[in-house]
């Protein structure tokens, strides 16, 4: 029974790499492979039934053309050649009546492979179309935030918590996101290492950990703040490394930390003063102590200062120049690839670009031109962009030529005018650059595409060729894409030499580099204070406290319905459960509602009715809803319809968490 090795391209930051069963063309079981030291011989409880993935009865098979009103889910079958003959026919007249601009392509993350993910994004960049500004649902104010403060350079590699003696997850449930990491911990732990979690929701990770600090939703930054207030009182800053690494530390110390006082960080954080103290005596007593940051922190009004300052911790005591110590968010930044070759192999260097939380703005309101088509793969916006009715209202003008390449019949997919079923990444090849580790690794296809599904790649040199388009990009093999995505990149790596599948780490055994213009660490940031942002860390309120509702939305990824993507399968849909909403016990108890009851969680965007569930992992004041299920699956509705399209401080990002609603009896 032959056993291939690919990798698995879920938007997750583990990277696995896997062996996949093949009998009979069929895969029969997935597991991860024991010589990826990262994987180490296990993939999560999602993963190892991705035949139900690629098997789902749910599956898109052929392509369809819609036959009923946009968003009524009535398609008939067609061929290939119909649909691709009405896409580019379509495309073509609108290109000459109105310009390539009348033409946004949307391409995201489902897929993480690099060519599948990139060449969809290089097919609109080379005809000179409006393009998404990409990951502002997801990341872009937490990159944006880490570049100001460390630079466009991953953070601490997470195989370095073997040498560390103090871990904390900030925001971050390893347990549930970051699995492989959460292994590697556990095994330090065993050998006395303690492990910090400190999140608004006592996840399983914090339920686990040797101490859970249950920090108010958006007051990182002053907790931060409260910990170097002390370090600095009692003399555990490391005045040498802070002098030779790290620049405006002086200001910060003059002008910000005196506000910080524990007392005034308790009254903040909702966090007892004892605790500051505590976390301030643990974390300066260490001498590698690693952070995990998580995304979610940056995801509301000051997110990106908030992700900033926690990043800043490290430099106070020096935890980034020893290996073991220091911060990680992401590492993605340290591949340097030649990502142009594929993302932007010709065309404007200029375009109209349309952020991913504006799209229903955007399909709406966008003039000189206006929006006449759109091509979406690899995302869901119809479930996952904040204000969602706004994205459907967008999605549902009749004059609007959608197509959307998905796997599955997505809430998206049934608003588009053309269908087309598109393959899991076990049917694909593909080259992965991890963002949560420093591997690379060339992953093979597994199993032949089910029924007439094609992949991100065929489909955009398909779609390439019928345009006209002549870039050799749009024409070579994967190999052939690997070199381009090498050449003249800086690693120092022969691509011929990954085609084997076999992983490669790029970590050094080094404390952390910087890439600020200074090349310090940048307490004061220049940069920001260029875009009339504060260039010094601090502690503001959300502006959004202000609101007439009493309670705060948390959002998370559900434990077996991480992403949309998963909805496909019908095992993991019952393993996560019916969609839910979480409440304390005393704020359901003070509007009589019950375990178990379904309830209308409303404010002025909209209204979502889901199961209740009655539990203290979530603080009073806060209504906790975990993965972005689409309506079929709720009572009705889907959480994002609550949340505003507004900007995060930095990079333009969602603020899903600067969201406020009451919850009463549906
Ligand atoms: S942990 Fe992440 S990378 Fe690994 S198999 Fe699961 S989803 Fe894929």
């Amino acid at each position: 029974m032959p056993t291939i090795r690919t990798v698995c391209a879920h938007d997750c930051p583990d990277m696995c790499s896997l062996l996949a069963q093949v009998e009979d063309g069929h895969i029969t079981k997935i597991q991860g492979d024991p010589d990826q030291p990262f994987t180490a011989g296990f993939a999560c409880g999602k993963v190892t039934r991705d035949m139900d993935l690629v098997y789902s009865p749910e599956r898109l098979t052929t392509p369809l053309r819609r036959t009923g009103p946009k968003g009524s889910g009535q398609f008939e079958l067609i061929t290939w050649d119909d649909a691709l003959d009405e896409i580019v026919a379509r495309w073509k007249d609108i290109f000459a009546a109105s310009g390539p601009l009348a033409v946004l392509g949307y391409a995201y993350s489902a897929h993480q492979g690099l060519m599948n993910r990139g060449l969809t994004n290089g097919l609109f960049h080379a005809l000179g179309t409006s393009r998404l500004l990409g990951g502002t649902v997801c990341d872009s104010c937490a990159e944006a935030a880490w570049d100001a403060t460390v630079g466009p350079i991953g953070g601490a590699d997470p195989e370095s918590v073997t040498e560390s003696d103090l871990i904390i997850g900030w925001g971050s449930d390893l347990h549930a996101t970051n699995v492989h990491l959460w292994a590697k911990i556990e095994q330090v732990r065993r050998q006395g290492v303690p492990l910090v979690v400190i999140d608004p929701r006592r996840t399983r990770s914090a339920a686990a950990a040797d101490w859970y600090l249950p920090i108010r939703i958006g007051t990182d930054s002053a907790l931060a703040l409260g910990v170097m207030h002390i370090l600095v009182r009692d003399g555990l800053a490391d005045r040498a490394y802070l002098a030779d690494h790290t620049l405006g530390f002086e200001q910060v110390e003059r002008d910000i930390l005196p506000r910080f006082s524990p007392d005034r960080v308790a009254e903040i954080t909702g966090l007892p003063a004892a605790d500051v103290e505590r976390l301030a005596a643990m974390y300066g007593a260490a001498r590698t102590p690693f952070i995990r940051i998580g995304f979610g922190m940056s995801r509301f009004t000051h997110g990106g200062q908030n992700l900033r300052t926690v990043a800043l911790l490290p430099g106070v005591t020096g935890a980034y120049g020893r290996y073991g110590g220091g911060a990680m968010l992401a590492t993605a930044a340290s591949f340097d690839l030649n990502y142009n070759a594929v993302r932007k192999p010709s065309g404007p260097a200029a375009t109209r670009t349309i952020n991913h939380l504006k799209l229903g703005e955007a399909l709406l309101d966008a003039t000189d031109p206006p929006i006449r088509a759109l091509f979406i793969a690899a995302n869901n916006p119809a479930v996952t962009n904040p204000n969602t009715a706004k994205i459907r209202a967008g999605l549902a003008r009749e004059d609007l030529f959608t197509v959307v390449h998905d796997p599955f019949m997505t809430a998206t997919a049934r608003f588009a005018d053309i269908v087309l079923p598109a393959t899991t990444y076990l049917e694909t090849e593909d080259f992965y650059r991890s963002y949560g580790t420093y591997y690379m690794q060339y992953g093979q296809r597994v199993v032949a595409p089910v029924g007439q599904a094609w992949s991100n790649l065929r489909l955009t040199q398909t779609l390439a060729a019928r345009m006209g388009l002549t870039d050799p990009v749009f024409s070579m093999s994967q190999p052939e894409i690997l070199k381009e995505l090498f050449r003249d990149a800086g690693l120092a790596v022969d691509p011929a030499t990954l085609l084997d599948g076999t992983p490669v780490s790029i970590a050094t055994k080094t404390g952390q580099r910087f890439r600020t213009p200074s090349g310090r660490l940048e307490f004061y940031s220049q940069a920001l204070a260029d875009q009339g942002l504060p260039p010094l860390p601090d502690w503001q309120p959300d502006p959004a406290d202000a609101t007439a509702y009493p309670l705060r939305l948390l959002t998370t990824p559900g434990y077996f319905q991480s992403h949309t993507a998963f909805s496909g399968v019908a095992f993991l849909r019952e393993r996560e459960g019916v969609p839910f909403a979480v409440l304390h016990p005393t704020d359901a108890a003070t509007r009589g509602l019950s375990d178990g009851q379904v309830v209308r969680l409303a404010n002025d965007r909209g209204q979502v009715s889901l199961r209740l569930r009655v539990r203290d992992e979530v603080q009073p004041g806060v209504v906790l809803v975990p993965g972005q299920r689409p309506d079929e699956e709720a009572e009705a509705g889907t959480v994002n319809m609550l949340c505003a399209d507004g900007y995060t401080d930095m990079g333009a990002g969602a603020t899903y968490q600067s969201t406020w609603l009451e919850v009463t009896a549906a």
